[in-house]
């Protein structure tokens, strides 16, 4: 394993800052290719992993390759996620701070997957105490829970997480793991009553109707057919080959055991889920005044027992809108049309309200119980992006803190070797971050502000708002300079953002609806008065006394973004950058122009430049010395001085020139990739 020490692998190049310094987009694609092809799914940027979703199972994740890359130092093995794991782990250890693991890519690039990796290294690697096995099951099993309740299949992953996570573990001076905190973001509400097709709803739906006995199906009022239910039947695939559902069911209850639920807490959780079912399945027709009413009222009759709701008030509150005009409160009917999205909305909210539930629930068992002291933390986050608009907007920001890190850490890094700092020329994206969220001036604000005039505004009437506001802005193309530029007519209801990645259109329909989050009045009424402990725990009546309007989705998502790039600025952090080789699912396939593109916007050219705009190689004068010290007489075999003045002999022996490297205070910098493969050629020869 020696031969790795300077990043080269047996196919291509493992570290992309020693390809050669005018490194094309090309070559660094060649290098992806070749590597790819060989199962060779990681290679680094300096500390930061790329890896590339091989869509097969790979031998690389046994208990012994987590052994292997345990306490080795970064450089000495083949680029793996369990490296950037097991550094962040010694870093945390060794220096005492925070570490988090910041894990990104589209859909279906394998971001999930990584981070469960990661967690498994440490459970197997950290050292623990039977009193802590409890901690390492929970943090392992809250995996599957969340999963079932979270992931769904959707065109482009069969398992495609809906939520944003954050994972903290916490650690104690041992570097024991003593517990753990989730902070879950934004599920995707609308799925729960629509999908579109080719996908399906939340798996916990179909792995209670495939997974849960006769008996309990029984209590719940549900038949096991899946296709019976309205919220199940859209997406036109109940079943999907590549998960098993009645086996992830056996997971799931095995992890609420092992994560401490109650037969209470159960009751109430399978009461939701079913609550849910029998919801979509309820339709209205109109009486003789146009004025809904429930077809049938069996499912209703469910609800209200599942939920512990009044069935008079919950039907009444599904069909009227409580309005209060003067401290009076006036009911008007609702029509059919009003009436399902009253529906819609109960069943989006009592289920992503139920989530958050969950996660808390999850927390209280993770909750450092051992009394341990926890000293340090690392997090894991795996980035979620509900829709094009919010995953450009999450994108510009990861990468304007991933530069403003690098950048940072290469500069301190410079002055404690006491190497003078030449500053990198960098595009900032600070501009167009701004374009997007700048209070009253942004695009966000702009989008609540038409919120705000329910009836009024249309998607036509935010477009008109948006030219007027930013029309000016250099990054905003409105539709007469995308016109000029490009020659073709676009749509009338898109606008187009220039991102740092480049233009992007934006189709304005719907914009304004999918940003609404309300739910009418006497329907949180109902619900507050639940007799469903976890319902009665998610609507709250001092809810009802709060007259501010709830957030809008866009601000949700830019609060949550700023609140996790806060958490992420405290601490040290690591990329693992994911890539989708294509859109099949397919092992062994390439396909360039979709990973040219990944390339591009998850800004790794940008990012590899910066990273070598000073040296492209590193490392401490020790391990330099003992790989190349048989190089020079004077060194070989044994250097009795300092290792940096051993160093110092070797390159003058072997004929460095000035340019081409500098002397730090515990390290030697080169500047050039070729230097470095010289001596390695020399080395080996
Ligand atoms: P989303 O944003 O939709 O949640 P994701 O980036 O989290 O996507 P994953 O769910 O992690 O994507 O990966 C999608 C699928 O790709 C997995 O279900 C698995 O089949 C495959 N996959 C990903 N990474 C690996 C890996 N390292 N080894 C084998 N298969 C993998
Ligand atoms: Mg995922």
């Amino acid at each position: 394993m020696e031969g790795a020490l300077i990043a080269r692998d047996k196919v291509g190049i493992q570290d992309f800052v020693l390809l050669d310094p005018h490194t094309s987009e090309s070559a660094f694609m060649d290098n992806l290719r070749k590597r790819y092809q060989e199962d060779l799914i990681y290679t680094y940027i300096g500390t930061l992993l790329v890896s590339v979703n091989p869509y097969k199972e790979l031998d690389i994740y046994t208990e012994k390759q987590m052994k292997l890359y345990r306490g080795v130092n970064f450089f000495e093995l083949p680029p793996h996620v369990y490296a950037i794991a097991d550094n962040a782990y010694r870093v945390m250890c060794a220096e005492c701070n925070n570490q988090f693991i910041l894990i990104s890519g589209e859909s279906g690039a394998g971001k999930t997957e990584a981070s469960k990796k990661i967690l498994q290294y440490f459970a197997v690697t950290c050292p623990t105490t039977e009193q802590l096995q409890i901690v390492r099951d929970r943090l392992l099993l809250s995996n599957p829970v969340l999963e079932a309740f979270g992931n769904a299949k959707t065109l482009r992953n069969d398992n495609s997480s809906r939520f944003g996570k954050y994972m903290d573990i916490q650690f104690d001076f041992k570097g024991c793991a003593v517990g753990g905190h989730i902070l879950s973001y934004l599920i995707e509400k609308s799925r729960v009553v629509h999908q579109n097709c080719g996908e399906r709803n939340f798996h916990v739906f179909y792995q209670l109707l495939e997974g849960g006995d006769e008996e309990l199906l029984k209590s719940l009022g549900l038949e096991r057919n899946p296709r019976k239910y309205m919220y199940l039947i859209q997406g036109k695939c109940a079943k999907v080959s590549s998960v098993n559902d009645r086996n992830d069911w056996r997971i799931v209850c095995k992890a609420f055991t092992i994560i401490d639920f109650t037969e209470k807490d159960l009751e109430n959780l399978y009461g939701i889920i079913a609550s849910v079912l029998h919801l979509g399945n309820i339709r209205f027709e109109e009486d003789s005044n146009g004025h809904s009413i429930i077809r049938n009222g069996t499912q209703i009759k469910w609800i209200s027992k599942l939920l512990g709701v009044h069935l008079s008030l919950l039907q009444e509150a599904l069909t009227n809108r409580k309005i209060e005009a003067r401290s009076e409160e006036v009911l008007t009917p609702l029509n059919t049309d009003l009436a399902g999205c009253a529906r819609d909305a109960m069943a989006k909210a009592i289920y992503g309200r139920t989530f958050t539930w969950l996660v808390n629930k999850i927390n209280t068992s993770l909750a450092n119980k051992v009394g341990s002291h926890s000293r340090t933390y690392l997090g894991i986050t795996d980035v979620f992006t509900k829709n094009l608009f919010c995953i450009n907007y999450c994108n510009e920001k990861l990468q304007q803190l991933l530069i403003e890190m690098t950048l940072k850490a290469e500069q301190e890094e410079y002055e404690q070797e006491g190497i003078e700092w030449e500053p990198v020329p960098y595009f900032n994206n600070k501009i167009i971050c701004e374009l997007v969220e700048q209070k009253h001036k942004g695009i966000i604000s702009i989008l609540d502000e038409e919120c705000l005039r329910p009836g009024e505004a249309t998607d036509l009437s935010f477009l008109e708002k948006l030219e007027e506001k930013v029309g000016d802005h250099a990054h905003f193309l409105t539709r007469k300079l995308a016109d000029q530029k490009t020659r073709k007519s676009i749509d009338w209801v898109d606008f187009r953002l220039l991102h740092y990645a480049g233009e992007v259109t934006y189709c304005a329909v719907g914009f304004l609806e999918k940003n609404n989050d309300l739910l009418y009045r006497n329907l949180k009424e109902v619900l507050c008065n639940s007799k469903n402990n976890i319902i009665r725990e998610c609507f709250l009546s001092v809810e009802l006394d709060n007259r501010r309007r709830p957030e809008t989705v866009a601000t949700q998502f830019k609060n949550s973004l700023t609140s996790l790039i806060e958490i992420l600025m405290s601490k040290e952090p690591s990329y693992v950058r994911c890539v989708k080789p294509n859109e099949d699912k397919e092992p062994g396939k390439f396909n360039e122009l979709l990973i040219r593109h990944q390339v591009k916007y998850l800004g790794l050219m940008e990012h590899l430049r910066v990273r070598r705009a000073g040296f492209a190689y590193r490392r401490k004068y020790e391990m330099f010395l003992q790989r190349y010290k048989s190089l020079c007489p004077e060194t070989w075999p044994q250097w009795h001085g300092p290792a940096a003045e051993g160093v110092e002999r070797l390159i003058k022996y072997i004929g460095y020139r000035p340019e081409d490297y500098k002397l730090g205070r515990t390290k030697i910098f080169i500047r050039f990739p070729r230097t470095l493969f010289a001596t390695e050629d020399a080395f080996e020869s």
